[in-house]
């Protein structure tokens, strides 16, 4: 898979205030993208496409070059205090992405260039909690890996985070465009985990992402440039044979890291949950998606902003946790579960 190009790119003219804003634009001028002025990102219309489909295809591979107004970060539990904000949106197809219900209808990619601000806001942050740690999540609202070969925006939060005192990052992805990363003088404060999962999720339900072993390759590069490693398996699905399904997976996840120091490893463990609105947006975008979302075979649980989700009922989502935690602690004795949710 080759790294991601914007078909289109809209910059905001604030954007052209900060020295990345600029950057970007002669950088986009030199490939020849076409570029378009908004004032806002909201104004961003007029999309290509002749329908809602299509519309919906050529937004994901659309760029907005814009800066981040509201500087008061979300939070991100279970795996951080902070959801640092770098870049909302993907050009992955994956059927389940979360961002269906978060940004349902502005599917485009858009990155921020105002990082000293954002970094400023992060220095309070931490000035708050010391001498606790914070940690922040680079990945809530996008997969960031994907699009930093372009922006390199993540690479400069992870030098930023690498000298501070109680700083940590974190951010998962699916791509394998890692390469500008390896030299980042990270400190060993940014834990680099990629999300993983049985061949039959990945061949069905993730168009448009790296390969499964292009990730573990990406992996082991950046294992061996002695960032933190972590796999969050997300989202656990029940499919047919998922106990094989998932085993396998552990098998080949443990050969192909054969040989790299696995020191800290880490494994997050995600079950599937849907929402009812982001059901809706799944069926229009995937309507042929076999990504199973019936009501009936789940469990409501309350969630934030009063959008409940549709998890596994509490005897299934036991035995996807307990057999998942066996396959790890039999081929990964050292690693740490972080958190089943
Ligand atoms: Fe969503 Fe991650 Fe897939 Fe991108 S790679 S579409 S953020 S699940």
């Amino acid at each position: 898979m080759k790294p991601f190009i914007p078909q289109l790119v809209y910059i905001e003219p604030q954007a052209l205030e900060y020295p990345l804003g600029r950057e970007l634009k002669e950088k986009f001028e030199k490939m020849n993208i076409e570029i378009r002025e908004t004032t806002s990102h909201n104004q961003v219309r007029n999309i290509p496409g002749d329908n809602e489909l299509q519309k919906y295809r050529n937004s994901k591979s659309t760029l907005v070059v814009g800066i981040r107004r509201t500087l008061k970060f979300d939070t991100s539990k279970p795996s951080a205090e902070y959801a640092i904000p770098l870049a909302t949106g993907c050009m992955g197809h994956c059927h389940y992405c979360y961002l269906q219900t978060t940004l349902g209808s502005k599917p485009y990619i858009r990155t921020y260039v105002n990082l000293e601000e954002i970094f400023d806001q992060a220095t309070k942050y931490m000035e708050e909690r010391k001498p606790e740690l914070t940690r922040f999540e680079a990945a809530c609202t996008s997969d960031i890996v994907g699009i930093d070969h372009l922006t390199h925006s993540l690479k400069k939060t992870i030098e930023f985070i690498g000298q501070t005192e109680y700083g940590q990052l974190r951010f998962v992805t699916k791509y394998h465009h890692v390469d500008h990363l390896l030299d980042a003088k990270h400190n060993g404060k940014t834990r680099f985990r990629f999300s993983v999962n049985s061949r039959y999720v990945i061949k069905n339900f993730e168009p448009g992402t790296s390969s499964f072993d292009d990730r573990l390759e990406a992996a082991r590069k950046v294992a061996n440039a002695g960032y933190p490693l972590g796999f969050i398996v997300a989202p656990i699905y029940m499919h047919d044979d998922w106990r094989e399904g998932y085993h396998e997976l552990f098998q080949r996840l443990s050969s192909s890291l054969d040989g790299i120091n696995l020191n800290g490893l880490t494994f997050e463990l995600i079950q599937h949950r849907f929402t009812k609105p982001a059901k809706k947006v799944i069926e229009k975008r995937y309507p042929k998606t076999k990504l199973e979302m019936d009501e009936e075979k789940r469990k409501y649980k309350w969630g934030r902003y009063g959008i409940g989700k549709y998890v596994y009922p509490t005897d299934e989502a036991k035995d996807l946790e307990h057999t998942i935690r066996e396959y790890i602690h039999s081929y990964f004795p050292e690693a740490e579960v972080q958190y089943f949710t």
